[in-house]
């Protein structure tokens, strides 16, 4: 039966193109994935593949003509000319022809291509069930691809449910608990003599959240008809993998493989006394010495676990600030409110050995801009210095596919890589290290694979820091607006003048609100203070649909409640808070 090849997504609000030069004529053979026409936007200039192998039935449009995205640009005699491809198989995305990330252009490994098989097991095969992949599995699934998930873990959900931001979460919830009950119940008269941890207690119910949201991702697999490959995938070439060494096809492979805690040279992680994120989410006592290398969210937020459970924490960082990337005033006020807390901070300091004793370690720390050296003694030792591309023992560089010098996968704008049929999402390829940025992605990339138009707005994407405060932002920092030449105006409300943040005795920090000082768009929303990770939702809105801080200001928050500090940091952008 013949099959239609139409105009795919050409990227976000483009809906139109003009039909170029005809790769293919009528009575052609073509392969599945091999160019039959161009077509031109002023955004892009894309070659449209064929769908399956066959034979070129007949031209629906001419060079020239105008055609709109969906729109039937030709068909095609399926198998006519070899085995038909998977009948859900929807065409290949465009390739801009400027990616944001680069590749497109690098060449395409022949080997790979010519061995694609022409019949596959599934449309969609994703390596890796982290919320890059499962979320892109589901929505692919949604969209009607048949559909594999490889997973090597025992359960699914990756990094982020298994040892990320669900057990952190947990423990960040409880240890504030614990604090609060020992610290600031009595000043709200409920007065607790004795406060005891029973840590073992905490830790079972963090394995509880943990199994009930990693079930949770085996049920939906089951209810979207998604089929867990148990096994360590390995990429063999466009349209095939193993699993475990068994041969599966796919039309379309997605690389999701995540991301692994980063190493320093001379210090060896044994998850008892080195540990990485992993081994300090499960702690069976607290440390008398906790000392955390990098001073970054994964460091600080598992620092502030163990230090409210009674730890003595010292953070030892490289660079003379904390949380590197974050707008430096919202970044100074932190620095001082964990110093309030009891943190121990060495900045501009680094690690240059770690040896184990008896007791614990004793780590050699140096000036990072050269001196004399110190030993810092500790019980536990958290190495936090980032994370680094899960990209090694797949089969990438022999399946011919680009890594940077990072080892992340190079993908274009609509996460291809170089290898036509291969693409990648989440941690694994460039971009900031979160669930939430590889869900965006997981789903961009299934729709654009069905022909939609999906994308990610790189430039509305929240960070938040689950410390106590919480700090979170979105857009861009004031030091950024003045790197790029940005005249700005700022608005800026404490929690202090807020009236909820007053009742639940909760008033460090402020709302700052960065505004364009030409249009009043909202550029950037830095928060700290209490719920701020929950607050940037707002900003986070305000920044995708293009809102003005006058738009913020003029909408109806609840009252008393923490966002009224929100539309008054906005109102502040034109000198009119109200309550300060
Ligand atoms: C302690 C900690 C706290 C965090 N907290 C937050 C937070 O609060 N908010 C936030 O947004 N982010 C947080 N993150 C980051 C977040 O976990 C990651 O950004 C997110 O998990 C990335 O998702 P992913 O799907 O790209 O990869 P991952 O979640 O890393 O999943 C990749 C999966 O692929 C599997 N895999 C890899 N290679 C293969 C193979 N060859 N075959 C089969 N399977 C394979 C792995 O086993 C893994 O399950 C945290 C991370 C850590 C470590």
């Amino acid at each position: 039966m013949p099959i239609e090849i139409k105009v795919p997504s050409l990227g976000e609000s483009v809906t139109t193109a003009t039909v170029g030069k005809w790769l293919k004529q009528p009575g052609d053979a073509v392969k599945t994935d091999e160019p039959v026409v161009e077509l031109e936007t002023d955004k892009v200039s894309v070659e449209v593949p064929a769908p399956a192998d066959g034979r070129l039935a007949a031209h629906a449009v001419a060079e020239g003509d105008e055609v709109a995205v969906g729109a039937v640009l030709a068909t095609l005699e399926q198998g006519a000319a070899g085995a038909s491809a998977p009948a859900k198989a929807a065409p290949a995305a465009a390739k801009a022809d400027k990616p944001a990330a680069q590749p497109a252009a690098a060449a395409k490994p022949a080997a790979a291509q010519a061995e694609a098989p022409a019949e596959t097991d599934y449309d969609v095969l994703v390596i890796g069930a982290g919320p890059g992949g499962y979320v892109c599995a589901i929505r692919a699934a949604q969209l009607g691809f048949k559909v594999a998930c490889v997973e090597k873990r025992a359960t699914l959900g990756g990094t982020c449910l298994n040892v990320g931001c669900i057990p952190s979460k947990a423990l960040l919830q409880s240890s504030e608990n614990y604090h609060a009950a020992g610290h600031d119940f009595a000043a709200h008269g409920v007065v607790i003599d004795s406060v005891k941890l029973d840590l073992a207690r905490m830790q079972a119910r963090k394995a509880d959240i943990v199994g009930a949201n990693v079930k949770g991702v085996e049920y939906l697999f089951k209810k979207n008809g998604i089929t867990w490959l148990k096994g360590h995938g390995k990429v063999e070439g466009t349209g095939r993998v193993t699993v475990d060494g068994k041969p599966v096809t796919a039309k379309h492979i997605i690389i999701a493989s995540g991301s692994d805690s980063a190493n320093l040279p001379g210090i060896e992680v044994d998850e008892k006394t080195i540990v990485t994120s992993t081994g300090a989410l499960e702690l069976s006592e607290v440390p008398k010495r906790l000392v955390v290398i990098g001073g970054g969210v994964i460091g600080l937020e598992l620092g502030s676990v163990w230090q409210r459970l009674g730890a003595e924490v010292t953070v030892i960082e490289y660079l003379n600030r904390l949380v590197p990337g974050t707008d430096n005033e919202v970044a100074s006020q932190f620095q001082k409110l964990l110093v309030k807390q009891g943190f121990k901070l060495k900045l501009g300091h680094k690690v240059t050995k770690a040896e184990k004793t008896k007791k614990g370690v004793v780590l050699t720390v140096e000036p990072a801009a050269g001196g004399a050296a110190e030993t810092l003694e500790a019980d536990i030792v958290l190495l936090a210095v980032g994370r680094t591309a899960a990209s090694k023992g797949m089969g990438l560089e022999e399946a011919g596919i680009e890594l940077d010098k990072r080892g992340r996968v190079v993908t274009d704008a609509h996460f291809a890589t170089n290898v036509p049929g291969i693409y990648a999402i989440g941690d694994v390829i460039a971009g900031p290290m979160l669930a939430h940025k590889a869900e965006e992605e997981g789903v961009a990339l299934a729709e654009i694979l069905a022909g939609q138009a999906g994308h990610v707005n790189y430039d509305a994407i929240p960070g938040v820091i689950y410390t106590w405060p919480e700090v979170a932002s979105v857009g861009f920092t004031e030091e950024q607006l003045k790197g790029k030449g940005t005249a700005y105006k700022i608005g800026k409300f404490p929690f202090m003048a807020n009236g909820r943040a007053r009742a639940l005795g909760m008033t460090d920090g402020f709302v700052k609100v960065l505004a364009c000082e030409k249009t009043d768009r909202v550029l950037g929303v830095h928060i700290i203070g209490p719920c701020a990770g929950e607050l940037i939702a707002e900003a986070t809105m305000a920044i995708e649909f293009g809102a003005s801080a006058e738009d913020i200001g003029r909408v109806c928050h609840a009252h008393p409640t923490l966002s009224e500090a929100v539309k008054e940091a906005a109102l502040g952008a034109d000198n009119r808070s109200i309550n300060i």
